[in-house]
């Protein structure tokens, strides 16, 4: 199956010709975020589910999905996984956006006896939620800060997650998104013991 990373928390999970995309974003939504879903007509072509984590622009954007199925990660917290399309099942929990932020949830998702948790614009993981996603194969976290944990927090709580893999998420990308303040090479630099899976922007990886 294949891993493409569009850019801050957005991914295209494909699997046996199915195509899931979670978090996709606004571009332009707000000053510094330059980053466009559109630029990626391939990626995006035939995705038949979306996953989001909480309803804030730079994740529910759901405009160029007409007729997908939407998982929404916030009310499906508590219930029972659910196949959204062929082959990927996915269930929620709980996670911490910070304070005003509104809700927020982790989104695990099953698909070829794999397991991709995303953690949202997480700023700090219940300990019930962390229970739930320990052990992931693949891992994708916010590491920018400001709206969510910072490079060494998000390294620390990977550390305890014990995931196969890191997939780092919603950082600075330069003339791209100075949404947030911290880049990729931030964490890489408190990342040391974990296996990270770098994706480049608009990039895939076949996992
Ligand atoms: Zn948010
Ligand atoms: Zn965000």
């Amino acid at each position: 199956m294949q891993i493409t990373y569009l850019g801050h928390s957005c991914f295209v999970l494909q699997s046996a010709g199915h195509k899931l995309v979670i978090d996709p974003y606004e571009g332009g939504a707000f000053e510094g975020f330059n980053l466009r879903i559109e630029d990626y007509p391939q990626a995006i072509s035939g995705v038949e589910g979306v996953a989001i984590t909480h309803h804030h622009a730079d994740h529910d954007y759901v405009k160029p999905f007409s007729g997908a199925k939407i998982f929404d990660g916030v009310k499906s917290i508590g219930k029972a996984p659910m196949e959204l399309i062929p082959g990927f099942a996915l269930s929620s929990y709980r996670t911490d956006h910070g304070p005003g932020r509104g809700e927020c949830s982790a989104i695990s998702i099953s698909v070829e006896g794999k397991r991709f948790v995303h953690l949202g614009d997480t700023s700090s993981l219940p300990p019930e939620t962390a229970a739930k996603v320990k052990d992931a194969d693949y891992l994708m976290i916010p590491v920018g800060g400001y709206f969510t944990m910072g490079p060494e927090e998000a390294a620390e709580l990977a550390k305890t997650l014990n995931p196969k893999f890191v997939v780092p998420m919603h950082y600075a990308i330069k003339g791209k998104s100075s949404l947030v303040p911290h880049t990729l090479d931030d964490f890489l630099k408190a990342s040391a013991g974990l296996n990270v899976l770098i994706i480049n922007l608009g990039g895939s990886k076949t996992v």
